[in-house]
């Protein structure tokens, strides 16, 4: 058996409405979609992405895999790791390579029949869930309507909201902020926060008192710079909630550092930009190692199977952007009713992506 087709398309999805966090703002997100073609069955993987990532897949990584056996995705992997070794893996290549590697693993399992959780063994029957967004951007009354549409209508126990408005300039209005979280989503469930690195060390350490001791937080995500593993650590010192980074992994040694400097309670590894399945397992297996917990990032419904399969698993961002996306251009996109996500029984990751409605969008 050959791989006898790749192919990649790339899409602009406008947000229902402005969004930011502590450090960036956007209104679109990019979803770079691939497919692979054996026997007459397709996989297909995806990134939120650049297009560039689009580009990558088609000039650089089609070529790996073209007309080489299915079965054997690690090679397949290595393969393509390789081949960006002058173009710089993080980023846009890591992003094209876990499109691809998403397929191939999508692309394995529905030629044996399985769910792609069987077929990488199931570790746990469903995947807990946190609702994710609370944008800076919103206004109380926006803000209030989608915590209560996930703690609420949808039932999952854990939410969580952007901090660290303009670059930790506005931290009165970040303590209302939460403060009115907690108020809308009751005592019973989990509050989490993200600064997305907008913090200085002391003034997340200051803030996490008074969020702790108000609200009840219980996740600080990114208090300082991701990149600044010293000032992690010393939050995570100094603090009761968990601090948590990782998002901006895009190959598993960038883990093995952030382990290694202590500078995390829970590694968010995304299965879209760390290297797809292959990388995200091996993050896991390192994270398990030190007794770490890992998280998934964004990208609920690809984690729904990966992380079905690791028992040192927290939960999965259920982010508010890729709920609307994956619900609109997928058909199969579960619904984590209760907090949990639980794949089925069809083959492969179970999703099928609607090129037709997604054309207007489509960049690349
Ligand atoms: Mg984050």
């Amino acid at each position: 058996m050959r791989i006898e087709r790749v192919t990649s398309a790339a899409y602009r999805v406008p947000t229902d409405s402005p969004e930011g966090d502590g450090t960036l703002a956007w209104d679109a997100t990019g979803l770079v979609v691939s497919t692979v073609t054996a026997a007459d069955v397709t996989g297909m993987g995806f990134s939120y992405a650049s297009p560039a990532a689009a580009a990558v897949i088609k000039e650089r990584l089609a070529g790996c895999v073209a007309h080489r056996e299915p079965m054997d995705v690690p090679a397949l992997h290595e393969a393509m790791a390789r081949a960006v070794r002058n173009d710089g893996r993080p980023g846009i290549a890591a992003s094209a390579i876990s499109a691809l590697d998403i397929a191939l693993w999508d692309l394995k399992a529905r030629l044996l029949g399985l769910p792609l959780v069987s077929l990488l063994g199931r570790a746990r029957a469903d995947v807990p869930v946190y609702g994710s967004g609370g944008f800076t951007t919103y206004d109380d009354r926006q803000t209030a309507r989608q915590l209560e549409h996930w703690t609420g209508e949808l039932g999952i126990p854990r939410a969580k909201i952007k901090i660290g408005e303009s670059w930790g300039r506005a931290t009165a209005r970040d303590m209302a902020r939460v403060r009115l979280a907690r108020r809308v989503i009751g005592d019973d469930a989990e509050l989490f926060v993200d600064a997305n690195g907008a913090y200085t060390a002391k003034q997340a350490v200051r803030l996490a008192r008074m969020m702790v001791g108000d609200a009840g937080v219980s996740w600080f995500e990114e208090p300082v710079s991701s990149d600044d593993h010293a000032g992690l650590r010393q939050v995570r010192n100094m603090v009761d909630c968990d601090v948590a980074a990782g998002e901006y992994g895009y190959h598993p040694s960038y883990f093995a550092a952030l382990v290694a400097d202590d500078a995390v309670d829970c590694a968010q590894v995304d299965v879209t930009r760390v290297g797809g399945i292959t990388a995200w397992l091996a993050v896991a297996h390192l994270a398990a190692a030190h007794n770490l917990n890992v998280s998934g990032h964004c990208a609920p419904n690809l984690h729904a199977h990966v992380a079905g399969s690791v028992a040192n698993l927290s939960h999965v961002e259920y982010f508010w952007d890729h709920e609307r996306i994956e619900g609109r251009y997928f058909d199969g996109a579960l619904v984590p009713a209760g907090g949990a996500l639980a794949p089925g029984g069809a083959p492969g990751h179970g999703l099928s992506f609607k090129a037709a409605d997604a054309e207007e969008l489509r960049v690349a």
